[in-house]
């Protein structure tokens, strides 16, 4: 019977998560603009996309990797 309710907790908690994410971005607290994201954080995501392995290169020199 636990293992029942453990289970049922978990998915209230993904189902909340879920509505949660729905309304603000997934990065801050700001409103979403597009895919889960808000304008500023969808803005990263799309430079990240686009520059790609540039940015991770770039990344690893200022960390000093
Ligand atoms: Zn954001």
């Amino acid at each position: 019977m636990k293992k029942l309710m453990v289970l049922i907790v978990s998915l209230a908690a993904v189902a909340s998560l879920t509505a949660c994410g729905s309304s603000h971005c997934k990065e801050c607290d700001k409103e979403v603009y597009k895919d889960g994201y808000c304008e500023y954080h969808y803005a990263i995501n799309v430079a990240q996309d686009v520059v790609g392995d540039a940015a991770d290169d770039l990344l690893n020199s200022l960390m000093g990797g």
